[in-house]
């Protein structure tokens, strides 16, 4: 068994390898994982005390995959609920559908028993207020304003970064994905990135292997990154070249805003690799035979950035 996840998996990596030890499945694993770094409340980019979009209310996507037979759930923007990983499991497992949004999302994940909770920390919210401050803005009264151009100038892509992904394989071949954030901080209310759209974000098939990603989603969901490593995979490339083919696709993005990218990777044999637009980027893993988990410098593919606010 191997579980590989973004950095800031190392929270839970232990307790996704422990619980597949102790019999549970893929799934029980990775959602094990992801919960707590939802829990986490020294990352801001995940579940509880995210950054909050413009108008500062935290909005979560998430998504969960099972390559047994490619079944999906999803969540996005998510207020009030701090285990969007679990809503998009109930998804997956309760209704006939793949993706639920909003008011809908939050009013099914009471229906199903999740407990509500405020997002928003003193913290994260007195950022928002000082950065919204450095604009020369007042946040009692965005309400009513327009704001796309101050989504603009409020998204540098530097400080804009986090999610959590997570890739689980079990001893008989079964893989499962996982990822799980708060999003694009300062976004515009409503605004979905590639962590809960299956294919972008998210992808996981058996037969061939499993892509997550975290970075810029609106590239990720413009060149169908998780699917396209998984694809390239299928095609017979190895995994680090599918990994670079899937990250040449998004530096061969045209458009104004393009920004870093990072690619969690696993065949179907359960190797793994990841990948990003920044060098020294790291991941980690961790095996049923490990006493504790590797980290590991991801394959560097250059994308420039530009950013034309
Ligand atoms: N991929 C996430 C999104 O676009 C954010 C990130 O990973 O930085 O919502």
């Amino acid at each position: 068994m191997i579980v590989i996840a973004s950095s800031n998996g190392d929270v839970g990596i232990r307790q996704s390898i422990a619980m597949m030890k102790a019999g549970g499945s893929t799934l029980d694993a990775l959602e094990a994982g992801i919960r707590l770094v939802e829990d986490n409340p020294a990352d801001h980019w995940v579940g509880y005390s995210g950054m909050p979009s413009i108008l500062g209310e935290v909005e979560l996507d998430a998504s969960i995959m099972d390559g047994r037979d490619l079944t999906a759930g999803a969540v996005g923007c998510v207020k009030g609920f701090p285990h969007p990983i679990s809503i998009a499991r109930k998804v997956m497992e309760q209704l006939p559908h793949v993706f639920l949004v909003g008011p809908g999302a939050e009013r099914f994940a009471a229906e199903m028993g999740f407990e509500p909770r405020e997002m928003i920390t003193p913290e994260t919210r007195q950022t928002w207020q000082a950065d919204l401050a450095s604009l020369a803005q007042n946040p009692t009264q965005l309400e009513n304003q327009p704001l796309a151009g101050l989504v603009r100038h409020f998204s540098n892509p530097h400080r804009t970064r986090g999610t959590v992904n997570f890739i689980a394989r079990d001893d008989r071949g079964n893989i499962a994905t996982g990822v799980s954030t708060s999003g694009f901080y300062g976004k515009y209310p409503g605004r979905l990135g590639d962590s809960p759209v299956i294919g972008a974000g998210n992808y996981a098939d058996n037969r061939y292997g499993a892509a997550a990603c975290t970075g810029m989603g609106e590239m990720a969901i413009r060149a169908s990154t998780a699917r396209s490593v998984v694809m390239y995979l299928k095609q017979g490339l190895t995994l680090e070249a599918a990994g670079i083919q899937a990250m040449i696709d998004l530096r061969d993005l045209g458009g104004r805003f393009i920004s870093g990218m990072n690619i969690i990777a696993m065949n179907a044999q359960g190797r793994v690799a990841a990948f990003s637009s920044e060098p020294g980027k790291t991941y980690i893993y961790m095996t049923g035979e490990d006493s504790d988990f590797h980290v590991a410098t991801r394959s560097f593919v250059d994308v420039p950035q530009r950013w034309e606010a």
